[in-house]
């Protein structure tokens, strides 16, 4: 028995009701750094710092007062060794014959590396968990099964759900099927290439659209391929930035597009032309002797005709024609897919809606336009070739006469 105590890799003792110990195995005389003889007879404030081993001297009175078993973990001072360690004991009441108790007997395994490791763990969980559940992103893990293996806090207050509710759920089980196959086609992708992928993602709920941008890493979990989601609400960003585009291309006075914008398109549909000769029709107007119109009513109006001139003109156009001002009072139609006797129909159309129209409220002011037309041309060697072209048929409309269309070819 001595033997196999001794080589059970456990502390194992024996104490009478004094607190003597009656049994010590090799493990105890090395802790103790004493004999087995020396141990023998002796109590434990011989080997302990009782009043920093007050576990010890609690379980000892609840097994031999409570005649009981006790289970605990223990934490105490070891003279020997001036260290305090951790055991997790097992202390049982010793009984005579006639089944008196007569002490007891321990069996004590050192915890301590393992508790702190157990503590150590656990800390970097909670702090982990606060790094998460405050960071300005949805964080997400998922298996290749498409169940969610975690979620932090932001993803649980986007889905109106506890964390719990959607830890061990599949995703289309939680989600619209639209969103939930959304997710999948890029998550399908990180699982099966094993690399990390960065995708712009869009979510459409209660008909708001979310756009997010997410970064996606491959990682096994338990020997199941997963992934986890760092997803941030770029949405405001996104529409600033759609906001910003779109300024950028539009011009401030009348709203419609810009120059810079009509030659970007212009050039678009110049080398569309080129590859599939797609039919182009461009026209260019000038409001004719508008000098006048600011000398006599005074620059605000001027602008608020331009205006006026603008609406009046949108409505006569398709959605796909590109309609922009490009000078003071001067201004560009693109017209795709469309052949020549369409576009002069357009720019006479144009012109004669400006010449029946009153612009600005009392005022009353009449206008007129003098408008260039020219079609794209396998002659053309750029765009730059259409434009100049377009600009001296308007030059020839304002020598005869103005209100009236010149084509050029
Ligand atoms: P025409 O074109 O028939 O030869 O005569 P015009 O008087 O219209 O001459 P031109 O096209 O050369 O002059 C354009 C005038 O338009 C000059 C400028 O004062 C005015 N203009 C340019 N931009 C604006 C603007 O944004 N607002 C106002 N109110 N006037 C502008
Ligand atoms: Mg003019
Ligand atoms: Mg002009």
């Amino acid at each position: 028995m001595s033997k196999i105590c001794d080589n059970l890799g456990a502390y194992i003792f024996a104490k009478d009701m004094q607190g003597k110990y009656t049994y010590a195995n090799d493990k105890v005389e090395v802790l103790f750094g004493c004999s087995k003889s020396d141990i023998i007879g002796k109590g434990d404030s011989e080997f302990f710092d009782l009043s920093m081993s007050q576990q010890m001297v609690e379980n000892d009175i609840k097994v031999l007062s409570g005649q009981q078993q006790v289970v605990s973990e223990e934490s105490n001072f070891v003279r020997n060794t001036s260290e305090q360690r951790v055991y997790r004991i097992i202390k049982s009441p010793l009984f005579d014959n006639e089944n008196q108790i007569i002490g007891l007997a321990g069996i004590a395994h050192d915890v301590t590396e393992e508790k702190r490791l157990r503590e150590q763990v656990e800390e970097q969980k909670q702090l982990l968990s606060i790094i998460l559940d405050n960071v300005e992103a949805h964080v997400y893990m998922k298996d290749e099964d498409r169940r969610f293996l975690y979620v932090n806090s932001k993803v649980a207050d986007l889905f109106g759900l506890d964390s719990k509710e959607i830890i061990g759920q599949k995703e289309q089980d939680i989600l619209s099927e639209e969103t939930a196959e959304h997710f999948h086609l890029s998550d399908s992708k990180v699982i099966l290439d094993q690399q990390v992928l960065r995708v712009e993602e869009t979510v459409i709920d209660n008909e708001q659209k979310y756009h997010y941008l997410s970064v996606k890493v491959p990682v096994t979990m338990a020997g199941k391929r997963s992934l986890i989601g760092f997803s941030t609400d770029v949405t405001e960003i996104y529409k600033l930035k759609e906001e910003f585009k779109r300024l950028a291309n539009t011009d401030d006075l009348t709203g419609i597009y810009n120059r810079r914008y009509f030659l970007k398109e212009a050039e678009k549909a110049y080398s569309i032309f080129k590859r599939q000769n797609m039919e182009v029709g461009l026209l260019t107007f000038d409001v004719d002797y508008f000098k006048k119109i600011n000398d006599r009513y005074g620059h605000p109006v001027g602008d608020e005709v331009l205006q006026n001139l603008t609406a009046i003109v949108a409505c006569l156009l398709r959605k796909e024609d590109i309609f922009a001002r490009i000078g003071g009072e001067e201004f560009a139609i693109l017209l795709p897919c469309t052949d020549i006797t369409s576009a002069n129909r357009v720019a006479e159309r144009v012109r004669r809606e400006v010449e029946s129209s009153l612009f600005c409220g009392i005022q009353k002011i009449q206008l007129t336009v003098s408008i260039g037309l020219t079609e794209f041309s396998s002659k053309d060697t750029s765009f730059d070739d259409v434009f100049s072209r377009v600009d001296k048929a308007l030059y020839k409309a304002k020598e005869s006469g103005r209100n009236c269309v010149t084509f050029l070819n």
